[in-house]
């Protein structure tokens, strides 16, 4: 039998096809994105990805829940909104270490430039106990466009 798929913008791998028409006593779960360290690779926090396309803003999200509190990282959801191509902005919520509101919780609202110095952030965050801070440096430092993000100036410039 093949289980429910109810998200639009899923394209399953073969693997993942395969499993889905299996029998209904086996569960599988991808994880949409693991932030990690660009240098050292360490994990750094989990996001659930969900394209919004105006439904409720609800998720299943227990194993992605699980998984960071074992892990003792971070977890959110993260509902992006587009046009075309294009990224219009991201509703967003934290679901692990701590859950504010839970389940019925209201996501926050965040442009993508809000994002994207949350994911600075994460990464700034790091940095003082990062394996790899050379390597970490040589990036940023032939990056002109890293190299320009407030989250990063207190590693240039310390
Ligand atoms: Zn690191």
């Amino acid at each position: 039998m093949v289980k429910q798929v109810y998200f639009n913008d899923v394209k399953f791998s073969k693997y993942s096809t395969w499993h889905r028409q299996q029998h209904n006593c086996l569960n599988f779960s991808d994880i949409d994105q693991v932030s990690s360290c660009n240098a050292c690779l360490e994990p750094l926090f989990l996001v659930e990805t969900v394209f919004y396309n105006n439904q409720k803003l609800i998720k299943p999200h227990k194993i992605t829940k699980r998984l960071a509190e074992m892990a003792g990282i971070p977890a959110y959801i993260l509902w992006y909104r587009t046009v075309g191509e294009m990224m219009m902005g991201f509703y967003v919520k934290k679901i692990a270490p701590d859950y504010q509101g839970g389940y019925s919780s209201e996501p926050k609202r965040l442009t993508t430039d809000q994002w994207l110095q949350f994911l600075e952030y994460k990464q700034a965050q790091h940095f003082p106990n990062c394996k790899k801070q050379d390597l970490f440096l040589k990036k940023l430092k032939e990056d002109p466009r890293a190299k320009r993000r407030r989250a990063f100036a207190p590693i240039l410039y310390k």
